[in-house]
């Protein structure tokens, strides 16, 4: 059974835009989906709808039972890392574990075991300028990863590095998610990207916002 599956899925915004229309998709345990559109086509839109930070006005997206706690499924990453300038990388990892109230001991091992996943053991003191574009990234991956989350969404999260740091990301995301079970959707605009990671691109199009075509790549990608 799928883990998230949208069934009508619309979403009209109050200034009368229609940025989604009858969009039926199902996220699969474990999938790596892509979804890749041009700009505009409702890409962050949906990723919203998917993640509960906004609703649809049309349809309907439900998860599968004993799933229903959405907040604590779902890591979230952006194209802007965001991270607290004040706090070290440890720190800003830390964060969701600190607001769902973790011991501190044991919310700063977990960081530390995340921030060593994503390939910076050693930079738990550092701070958000002392690290590069690359690495603040993976600190934001880090941190999406620390609660646990059964679902990955990823909002053009490479779009903003160049392209040598993207392509060992690419890599690292793909080596990550083979070894943990996860399932992600990624959001891209780039074609290069979908094909590269996904085991299955669904192609939106736009005016209105909708999945144009799925494409399954059989054989998963498989990480270096
Ligand atoms: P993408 O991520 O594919 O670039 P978006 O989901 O950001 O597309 O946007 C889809 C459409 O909805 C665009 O036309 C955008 O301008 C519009 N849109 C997005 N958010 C809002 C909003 N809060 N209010 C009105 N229109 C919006
Ligand atoms: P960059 O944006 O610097 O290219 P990447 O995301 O490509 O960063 O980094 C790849 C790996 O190289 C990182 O996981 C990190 O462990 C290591 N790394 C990157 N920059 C540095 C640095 N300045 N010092 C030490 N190790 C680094």
């Amino acid at each position: 059974a799928p883990l998230v599956s949208l069934r009508g899925v619309g979403k009209r915004f109050a200034n009368g835009t229609l940025a989604l229309e009858g969009v039926d998709l199902d996220i699969a345990p474990g999938e790596f989906l892509s979804i890749l559109g041009p700009s505009g086509c409702g890409k962050s839109t949906l990723l919203r709808l998917i993640a509960g930070l906004a609703e649809p006005s049309a349809g309907r997206v439900a998860w599968a039972p004993g799933h229903e706690e959405r907040r604590r499924e779902i890591g979230f990453v952006f194209q802007d890392p965001t991270l607290m300038p004040w706090a070290t990388a440890l720190d800003n990892v830390r964060l969701p574990l600190r607001l769902a109230g973790l011991p501190r001991a044991e919310g700063e091992a977990r960081a530390a075991a995340a921030l060593a996943r994503v390939g910076l053991a050693g930079f738990e003191r550092a701070w958000p300028r002392e690290l590069s574009g690359g690495m603040r990234m993976r600190v934001s991956i880090a941190r999406a990863l620390v609660t646990r989350p059964s679902l990955l969404l990823m909002d053009e999260p490479f779009a903003a590095l160049d392209e040598l740091t993207r392509h060992r990301l690419n890599d690292d995301l793909l080596a990550l998610w083979a070894e943990s079970g996860i399932t992600v959707v990624f959001v891209t605009h780039s074609v290069f990207e979908s094909v590269y990671l996904s085991t299955r691109i669904a192609v939106m199009a736009a005016r209105p916002g909708r999945v144009a075509a799925e494409l399954r790549q059989d054989g998963a990608p498989a990480p270096r």
